[in-house]
């Protein structure tokens, strides 16, 4: 059951939310849509889930086609689960009564006897662990556990691609980790696709099979964590997954020239490399350490010292640029002292593991 999103407008009167997005959805995939607030993430959820029609382009869900120029198939003709930040339960109803909704009234439960419908709904509470609290209303329920109805309510009736926005943005910090690790095995159980939308780098690094990263409706990129961690497409995608350096210069082959440092060359850290051509070189804080000596590299002075536990932060300004350096705890260096800015040796092996 593959998702398949071609060119998908979608527009509003002031703005275009959406700009030709192209994305393919395999079956079983965990897919994080990261992005800032205003990109166009929840917007692309409900074109998926049919709460709105496109103003061009195609979707397809599995062999279906769900919605194109001519038509859009609504939500409850689609064989999706939903899971909203704000939970929406429904004040009236019991948790037990929540999980068995969809299956009395979701178009795609086949028709079973009601049987077989109370058998799932067990399943569904064992696998929420809220089977002893069956009788509670939401009002009686803490925010995790609110959270995991809303969870069990979209997996109920085994919906084969299950859209998720934001769904831990309204609970704290500790709960949200704990959260992230229950989405995980929920996802495991179910074999359902999941689309997941975040603007949490955190929490699609963690989870996502593959993440698709937006800005201002357009993707800056897709690939698994690890690519876009280590091999960064654009400015935009290094900064708002982690921090890094934007380095101006020019590249060559696979080796980058800064432009303040003619003399100095830099191996491809794992950056897609244009071929001799002006760009931008995003290198990782953890990709750089500091040295008291002079023995070529970038000379700076030390102006910020961050101790962060098991690693310290620098700010180093050199060439007319704020630089962030993560060293271990071995590196000590004083605010105001002159340093050199190297390359680590190991990174360039590393990022070839990747
Ligand atoms: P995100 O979920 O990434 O924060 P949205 O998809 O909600 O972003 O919004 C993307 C853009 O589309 C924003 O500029 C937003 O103001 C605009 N937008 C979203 N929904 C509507 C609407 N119903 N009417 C007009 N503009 C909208
Ligand atoms: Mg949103």
């Amino acid at each position: 059951m593959t998702t398949i999103i071609e060119n998908l407008v979608k527009r509003f009167d002031q703005t275009t939310a959406l700009k030709k997005i192209n994305v393919t959805i395999e079956d079983g995939e965990f897919i994080a849509i990261l992005g800032p607030s205003g990109c166009g993430k929840t917007t692309l959820l409900r074109l998926l889930a049919g709460f709105d029609s496109p103003s061009s382009g195609n979707i397809s869900i599995g062999d279906q086609r769900v919605s194109d120029n001519k038509m859009t198939l609504p939500p409850e003709k689609r064989n999706i689960g939903m899971v909203f930040q704000s939970f929406a339960l429904w004040p009236h109803l019991n948790v037990r009564k929540h999980i068995e909704f969809p299956l009395l009234h979701h178009a795609y439960v086949p028709k079973d006897t009601s049987v077989n419908i109370s058998k799932r709904v067990d399943e569904v509470m064992e696998i929420i662990e809220l089977t002893e609290l069956a009788n509670r209303m939401p009002s009686e329920l803490s925010g995790g556990q609110k959270q995991r109805v809303a969870l069990g309510r979209a997996i109920a009736p085994k919906p084969e691609l299950l859209l998720m926005d934001e769904p831990l943005s309204n609970l704290d910090a500790e709960l949200r980790m704990e959260m992230r690790k229950e989405i995980q095995e929920l996802h495991r159980l179910t074999n359902a696709t999941i689309v997941y939308v975040t603007h949490d780098q955190g929490e699609a690094l963690a989870m996502a099979d593959r993440i698709v990263v937006m800005n201002k409706g357009e993707i800056e990129q897709i690939g698994t964590p690890q690519e876009i961690y280590s091999r960064p497409n654009t400015p935009f995608v290094a900064n708002f997954v982690g921090k890094a350096n934007l380095i101006d210069g020019m590249w060559e082959a696979d080796q980058f020239t800064p432009a303040s440092n003619p003399n100095l060359t830099w191996p491809d850290l794992g950056v897609s490399v244009p071929l001799k051509k002006k760009g931008i070189y995003p290198i990782r804080p953890e990709q750089l350490t500091l040295m008291e000596d002079d023995r070529g590299g970038i000379h700076g002075v030390i102006t910020s010292v961050q101790y962060q536990g098991k690693e310290i932060h620098y700010t180093v300004q050199a060439n007319g640029q704020a630089w962030l350096v993560h060293t271990d705890l071995m590196q000590k260096f004083q605010l105001g002292q002159q340093v050199t800015i190297q390359l680590k040796v190991s990174v360039r092996e590393d990022n070839r593991n990747v």
